[in-house]
């Protein structure tokens, strides 16, 4: 299978900058994945995820999109279309005063007709379960609500890949279950692609590969059981350690032998019940 996304051996050094933010990345993206991206601050992840719809290109190496290369002006509206990105704040991302006319507002300027656009809009609200708030004012919702309408209006645009970049950081535990659970629903139930860079690793645990950034460099890249056992790789890398895993590597310290890829607190639970009653 051809990945919708291919990265070859980019670098990426911001103007005036002394150190390249991008150094030497190589990654193919394949369709239909839910991919985590960790790292500590600095680490090269929101310049990575602009380089995926080219709002950056590269310094060196090269981006491609369905084979479309980003640094080609003539793909420029292709590419954006097919990767749609969520930010951090949804108040910079909402621009209409009734939430239905915010998902509106990208197809409308693409020149859709009104009845697909209405097709779409109720779609991509249905899809983030916000099809009930369409007639709502935004800035009445919560923070999940609002991010979830960010991303309907991404959806809008039928994109085949969704970048979020720290789409959580601001929500509380609720409003990030809602977008979790929204963004989880586009990637198993759509098909979408989907890039989630988060400093959850409970978010991260949900996805079925986990990059972790460091330097400007991928350092870590596999399934999250892979991953999240690697405490020690992890904490020098600057992230917290998911609680389970960190629990299992004490409990093995002290002599216990258990399966450390635990990625919840229920498995966790099953692997200490089951040595236990060994
Ligand atoms: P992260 O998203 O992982 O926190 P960034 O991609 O934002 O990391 O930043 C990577 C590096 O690039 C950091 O050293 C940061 O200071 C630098 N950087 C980010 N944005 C700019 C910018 N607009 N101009 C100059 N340097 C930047
Ligand atoms: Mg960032």
């Amino acid at each position: 299978m051809d990945p919708v996304i291919h990265i070859e051996n980019i670098s990426y050094t911001y103007p005036e900058a002394e150190r390249p933010a991008l150094d030497g990345v190589s990654l193919d993206l394949f369709p239909g994945v839910f991919t985590a991206v960790l790292g500590a601050n600095g680490s090269g992840k929101s310049t990575l995820a602009k380089h995926l719809n080219a709002i950056l290109v590269p310094t060196a190496g090269r981006v491609t999109v369905d084979r479309m290369d980003t640094a080609d002006e003539a793909y420029l509206i292709p590419i954006r279309r097919r990767v749609g990105m969520v930010f951090q704040n949804p108040d910079n991302q909402i621009v209409a005063n009734v939430v239905e006319d915010d998902v509106a507002f990208a197809p409308e300027n693409l020149g859709v007709e009104p009845a697909e656009i209405r097709r779409r809009v109720d779609a991509a609200l249905t899809q983030v379960g916000m099809y009930d708030f369409r007639l709502h004012a935004p800035h009445l919702l919560s923070g999940g609500q609002k991010q979830r309408v960010a991303i309907a209006g991404v959806l809008a645009m039928e994109p085949e890949v969704l970048v979020l970049d720290e789409p959580t950081a601001m929500l509380d535990p609720r409003g990030r279950r809602e977008v979790l659970a929204a963004v989880e629903g586009l990637c198993r139930g759509r098909g979408i692609t989907v890039v989630l860079i988060t400093h959850h690793m409970d978010e991260a645990a949900r996805a079925d590969r986990v990059l972790v950034m460091d330097a400007g460099r991928i350092a870590m890249d596999g399934t999250p059981r892979e991953i999240f056992p690697r405490a020690e790789q992890l904490r020098a890398l600057g992230l917290d350690v998911p609680e389970t895993a960190a629990l299992l590597a004490r409990l093995n310290a002290a002599g216990m032998h258990l399966a450390a890829d635990a990625l919840s607190p229920e498995e966790c639970a099953d692997v200490i019940k089951e040595a236990l009653c060994r």
